[in-house]
């Protein structure tokens, strides 16, 4: 089974997917991380990119994705995080890949700059936490697993985050009805159970 997670930045698309990778022993592909643990020569101009709220070329993505992708840990199917992106990514992906289910995760514009500005993570072990929402670090600004100092990342800004979600609603939203015949949506303005809940009841409702 190949599933992709669309949803706005913040909508909880990382937390799920490390859900359902773990329920289903899919590979979790998060094209961000890829990006941003990306070394040599393309670094410099990824990260530029990156922090600037603007989207990697579709080349470059997929050649970085298809990479990963041939992994052994990839065999049993993938879930993709992050991409594709827009319509045009979509398409490139189809050659490669046979997708069963488009999982959407709904936020709102307001939800979503607000999960951005008080997104933390871990840089060693990679938690993602919250200072406004959830999860929160027991002790503020230090990750409960590993004790690290939590950071904000550079492109959780309000600029970049302005520039991200237009991008999403121009670039990336039509994608939905691009595969609408697979598609799901659920309500990410819940807990992260009950979104986790509701993607498993609407996966086993809808034939594969
Ligand atoms: P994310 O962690 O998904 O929020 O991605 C962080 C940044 O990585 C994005 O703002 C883009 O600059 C870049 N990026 C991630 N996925 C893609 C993609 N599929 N196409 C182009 N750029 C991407």
């Amino acid at each position: 089974m190949n599933i992709i997670l669309v949803g706005i930045q913040g909508s909880g698309k990382g937390t799920q997917a490390k859900f359902l990778s773990k329920k289903f022993k899919l590979c979790h592909i998060s094209t961000g991380n890829l990006l941003r643990n990306i070394t040599g020569d393309r670094k410099k101009e990824i990260d530029s990119l990156i922090n600037n709220g603007k989207l990697v070329p579709d080349k470059t993505i997929l050649e970085i994705l298809k990479e990963r992708m041939i992994q052994d840990d990839c065999e049993n199917g993938i879930i993709l995080d992050g991409f594709p992106r827009n319509i045009e990514q979509a398409k490139l992906l189809e050659k490669e890949l046979n997708i069963q289910k488009v999982i959407e995760i709904q936020i709102s514009d307001q939800e979503s700059e607000k999960r951005l500005m008080g997104r933390i993570s871990c840089p060693k072990c990679g938690i993602d936490y919250n200072i406004y929402t959830a999860p929160k670090p027991q002790k503020e600004g230090f990750c409960d697993k590993c004790g690290s100092q939590l950071t904000r990342r550079k492109d959780d800004n309000e600029e970049s985050i302005k520039k991200r979600i237009k991008t999403y609603h121009e670039e990336t939203k039509p994608i939905l009805n691009y595969y609408k015949n697979k598609l799901i949506t659920v309500n990410g303005e819940q807990s992260i159970e009950d979104v986790s809940k509701e993607i498993l009841k609407k996966i086993s409702n809808s034939p594969l």
